[in-house]
């Protein structure tokens, strides 16, 4: 089993606390992302379960060997780890072809040379990059020289890899392919993956889990579902996707549903087994891809009047101004000037703590 298992990680550099009690648990197989605006504290965590940073209290063990304990004083050091690591700065040598780029840490382990040679056509059969190894990395695309660094990394045959914005340096679209041929081949390997990014739309059509960082803190581990459609908080919810959210508090609850009167004074109803009081100032997130014109019904439905509108080819995105709230929808069709009436489905609806 190729578990990652981080326990209580804390990192201090100087007045910053980057890493703060961070802790989790990567399965065997599992491709999980560490997701976070820029300055969360992904790259530290990573590089502290690849040994280029050192803890200052925590555990960390991949496949049952510990990594490091703080308390204990171990550290081993990153090239003892087997790990695979590709990081942004992948840096091939330029000089180099392709072929000794991969090679290169074999033959620092002096492996036989036969056995490198094979080795290296595998892995460049792997990133679909057979019949390129004579070449040096200036004659090859962003994308190819990016699976060159992968290839350089799963040339060891780790059972655990760590990226870090492996695709930042491609333009959008080789990103998107990158992206899919990328998951594959982590599945097909089997490979536990730790992905460090700041793209959200990368996290959720990449990872088994993700967990989402702020400010050196771990806030919400979960399936990309999870994390989208049950937000832990008003952060998740506006870092990952869009939402609006509209305050208002609990009107009513019972029999599995909370009614929530919103300030602009229209009520939204939605199911939930939590223990909301009545009279508790909540957020309502509400993602604007499940809004829907109201077509007759009269439950759930709030109105309002169209104030911006954004043409973006298949649909259209409006801000409805809701009294004194602002919604943000995303709507196949186009709505007609003036006053609108929206359906907001209950299962569309995530009520969030709010301080009021
Ligand atoms: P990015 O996506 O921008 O790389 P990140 O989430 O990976 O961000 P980290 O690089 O882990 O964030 O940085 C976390 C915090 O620790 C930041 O405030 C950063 O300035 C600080 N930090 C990171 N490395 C060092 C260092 N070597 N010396 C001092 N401060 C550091």
């Amino acid at each position: 089993m190729a578990e990652v298992v981080v326990e209580q990680l804390v990192k201090r550099f100087g007045e910053v606390t980057a890493a703060d009690h961070v802790t989790f648990t990567v399965r065997s197989g599992e491709l999980l992302s560490l997701l976070g605006p820029s300055g969360c504290g992904k790259t530290t965590t990573l590089m502290c379960i690849a040994g280029l940073e050192r803890p200052d209290e925590g555990r960390i063990l991949a496949a049952g060997v510990v990594l490091t304990d703080a308390a204990q004083r171990v550290y081993l050091p990153p090239e003892r780890r087997e790990l695979g690591m590709v990081f942004q700065s992948y840096a091939l040598w330029p000089h180099m072809t392709v072929a000794n780029n991969v090679a290169y840490g074999l033959r620092t382990r002096r492996a036989p040379e036969a056995q490198i040679r094979e080795r290296v056509d595998d892995v460049l059969r792997l990133v679909q990059l057979d019949g390129m190894g004579a070449r040096y990395p200036y004659q090859m695309s962003g994308g190819q020289q990016q699976r060159v660094a992968l290839a350089r990394a799963l040339v060891y045959q780790p059972r655990i890899l760590l990226l870090d914005e492996p695709l930042s340096n491609l333009d959008a679209k080789l990103r998107e392919q990158a992206r899919v041929w990328l998951r594959e081949l982590q599945r097909r390997l089997g490979i536990t993956t730790v992905y460090v990014t700041h793209d959200q739309a990368e996290a959720l059509s990449l990872s088994d889990r993700i967990a989402v960082m702020s400010r050196g803190r771990l806030v919400q581990l979960g399936t990309p579902r999870e994390i989208y459609e049950q937000p832990a908080d008003s952060f998740v919810a506006d870092f990952i996707g869009q939402a609006s959210f509209l305050p208002g508090h609990v009107a009513a609850t019972g029999g599995g549903r909370v009614r929530v009167r919103l300030r602009s004074g229209q009520d939204l109803s939605l199911e939930s087994s939590a223990p909301w009081e009545a009279g508790r100032p909540v957020l309502v997130a509400i993602r604007p891809e499940r809004v829907l014109l109201a077509d007759g019904r009269t439950d759930n439905v709030l109105s309002g009047a169209v104030r911006a509108h954004l043409y973006l080819g298949a649909r259209h995105q409006y801000v409805i101004d809701i009294g004194d709230l602002e919604l943000r929808i995303e709507i196949a069709d186009e709505l007609p000037e003036g006053q609108v009436r929206l359906y907001v489905p209950p299962q569309a609806l995530t009520l969030l703590p709010h301080a009021g």
